[in-house]
């Protein structure tokens, strides 16, 4: 690669490696795996150590990654909160012990797991713990003291006989596994976004604004370093160990002194095959000097150590049989084709399914039913197909089936999407979804109805399609598990409240493909009835403004399909109103053009009300922050959209001033 070759790639290294920053520290939901992380950075280290006049200070690899936010108070760090150099093979840990021994001859070496966490650090004074904070860029971090008071196991006074007037440590925040398996099963059950892994749930967990949200997600701490001391002196990294764990400290268990690289190597082994059996996640093995006066020696550079390294673990990968290709119906009518081979152990946990995505990432691999198979688990709980070693006897490519494997609709592929689906709305495998949609804010609105209780509702048969919702008798929720009689009439009530929802609400409770809220009004602007519009020809239909062939083939091949028209006959026959009023939209007023994003709850008006009134007055309602975004109207409790507003510098609007500017 020549010079100005090495430029690009530098620029365009730096370029994704802070974006992947920026989603991994500041939003705590990384968008790939730590290893693609890593072998970019060791890409654009490679080039740098090639090309040394094209190194800038403000490469990604010459800072700590992390970011701060405006959500917290700033804290600056007295002692620099590094990070560490990483290695990944076994050479590169004999290297770094040879220079050592180089140096200090009998230098020894703490040997200890690498947890995979956030790390932090705790301020004493008189024993008394009195500032916790995020590392941050390693010179200023986060004052996340009242969300660290949270986590039992730090002292909020040492255990100690003497009084320190000062004492600063530094740990690892991170939330145990099984807790981190119900924590991601309880985000899905309310249509929440899971946490990716469990370092990014406990980051999540502690960078947030509330200490009693904070306190649920049982976060726990393994302290690893004495950062400063005052009024105790210490000749050696393991006496501080020692020291702390007596101070009352949960401190990381398993560490070993070790002298040779063969001793660490063993060490490193070791700890790599008790990973399966820990409950915490751990990515690597740190490996220090233990002498404090050699590490004063050897100093650091700026970002990193120069006396400890990080051994960083290989994802884990193993060979297995492939049984069967299973196809799964989603939500969303995705058929998902699954790899179910034969167990294997990766990364501590028993596999035998991962996805296979689509047709294309199965022919790509050229993935026949009966191969061996390789298998991949990196720190992330989701498995994955990685490869097929080889094909067994008469092999055949696998094919998805061409209908959905529950309803048996012939399955479609829409043009440029890699996904095939089941078009028919009315699956049932597609009923949990359907019916959560048709109960949300912005469609039917029936409060009170949420995913755990259309679960319980389908569970009992009570519901089959939404039509039964307005058969339900307060009666029969009272059998529920849950309900009393104010709560089985007060959903009754929700339910017959909705009858009076508009036709666009109704249409887009329908869960079209592609036919959102805006596009469900403009089809009302249009044609006004349910009647008109079940009568209108699909080029009428792709006239429509802001439509595309796609969408009026949709709504076209729904509104004439026999299950959807036997659903509108029976919500027309439960006294569904189904009126539609052309809202004349203002323009040249406050809102006129411009883009805005709710979030918090707002105590004055629901936030579908909310929405409305702002899409009357000639605004755009948005789900997500971006740079587009003109205002945020934060209500109470607003979270991480006012969080990635302040950091984009967006204006905030409380609830209070939207509503004068209404
Ligand atoms: P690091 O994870 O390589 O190691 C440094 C951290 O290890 C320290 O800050 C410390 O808190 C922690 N640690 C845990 N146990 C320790 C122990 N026993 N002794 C000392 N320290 C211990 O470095 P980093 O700067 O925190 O993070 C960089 C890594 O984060 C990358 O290598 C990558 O794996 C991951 N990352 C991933 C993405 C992504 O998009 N997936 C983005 C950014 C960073």
């Amino acid at each position: 690669m020549n010079k100005n070759q090495a430029e690009y790639r530098i620029q365009e290294l730096s370029k994704i490696l802070e974006q992947y920053n920026y989603e991994y520290y500041v939003q705590d939901n990384p968008s790939v795996e730590d290893y693609v992380y890593d072998e970019l950075m060791q890409e654009l280290k490679k080039l740098e150590a090639e090309f040394p006049d094209l190194l800038s200070p403000q490469s990604p690899t010459q800072r700590v990654g992390g970011m701060v936010s405006n959500q917290f108070e700033k804290v600056s760090h007295v002692v620099q909160m590094q990070s560490l150099q990483d290695v990944f093979d076994f050479e590169q840990v004999d290297a770094f012990v040879a220079k050592c021994h180089e140096v200090f001859p009998e230098a020894e070496f703490s040997v200890e797991p690498k947890i995979d966490g956030l790390s932090v650090s705790l301020e004493y004074h008189d024993n008394k713990f009195v500032l916790g904070s995020t590392r941050g860029d390693g010179f200023t971090g986060e004052d996340v003291t009242a969300n660290l008071k949270t986590i039992y196991t730090i002292p909020l006074q040492l255990k100690l006989k003497e009084t320190l007037p000062l004492l600063e440590v530094r740990g690892e925040v991170y939330m145990p596994r099984e807790q981190f398996l119900k924590l991601a099963a309880q985000q899905e059950e309310n249509g929440e976004q899971p946490f990716k892994n469990p370092r990014n749930a406990a980051a999540g967990s502690l960078r947030q604004k509330y200490s009693e949200i904070t306190a649920k997600r049982k976060l726990d701490i393994f302290v690893f370093n004495l950062q400063r001391c005052e009024g105790r002196e210490f000749a050696s990294h393991s006496e501080t160990l020692e020291f702390l764990k007596e101070a009352g400290f949960h401190m990381i268990p398993d560490w070993k002194l070790c002298h040779t690289a063969e001793e660490i190597r063993e060490v490193i082994k070791a700890i790599g095959e008790s990973r399966q059996n820990l409950p915490y996640d751990i990515d690597g093995v740190v490996i220090k000097i233990n002498r404090l006066e050699q590490r004063t020696l050897f100093g650091s550079t700026s970002k990193t150590p120069k006396w400890a390294i990080a051994y960083k673990f290989p994802p884990e990968e193993k060979e297995t049989t492939l049984r069967e290709i299973e196809v799964n119906v989603g939500r969303t009518g995705a058929l998902t084709p699954v790899a179910v081979f034969d167990t294997i152990t990766l990364a501590g946990t028993s596999v035998s399914r991962a996805v296979l995505h689509n047709q294309d990432f199965i022919t790509e691999k050229n993935i026949c039913v009966g191969d061996r198979i390789i298998v991949r688990k990196a720190g992330d709980i989701i498995p994955e197909v990685l490869r097929s070693v080889s094909h067994a006897e008469h092999a055949e490519p696998y094919r998805l089936p061409e209908c959905c494997p529950v309803c048996g609709a012939k399955a479609v592929r829409d043009e440029g999407e890699s996904v095939l689906r089941c078009p028919n709305i009315a699956c049932p495998a597609q009923l949990h979804k359907q019916l959560v949609h048709f109960a949300s804010r912005d469609a039917m609105n029936i409060d009170g109805l949420g995913t755990a209780l259309i679960n319980l509702l389908l569970e009992q048969k009570l519901v089959q399609t939404p039509a039964d919702l307005y058969a339900l008798k307060a009666e029969q929720l009272l059998e529920l598990e849950g309900f009393q009689k104010k709560s089985a009439e007060n959903l009754i009530n929700a339910i017959e409240k909705s009858k009076t929802a508009s036709l666009d609400r109704v249409i887009y409770a329908l869960g079209i493909r592609n036919i959102g809220q805006k596009a469900a009004k403009l089809l009302c602007d249009k044609f006004l009835t349910l009647e008109a519009l079940e009568q209108a020809e699909k080029t009428e239909i792709a006239a429509i403004e802001g439509f595309g062939e796609t969408m009026a083939e949709n709504v076209y091949a729904a509104l004439h399909d026999a299950s959807v028209k036997n659903l509108l006959e029976k919500l027309k026959a439960a006294g569904l109103a189904m009126s539609y009023e052309k809202q004349e939209v203002l323009s040249d007023t406050f809102f006129s053009g411009k883009t805005f994003v709710l979030t918090g709850t707002l105590t004055k008006m629901k936030r579908a009300e909310a929405k409305q009134r702002i899409e009357a007055a000639g605004g755009k309602v948005s789900g997500s922050v971006s740079k587009k975004t003109d205002y945020v109207i934060a209500g109470e409790e607003a979270g991480s959209k006012l969080t990635k507003a302040q950091d984009l510098q967006i204006e905030i609007l409380s609830e209070d001033e939207f509503l004068k500017k209404l």
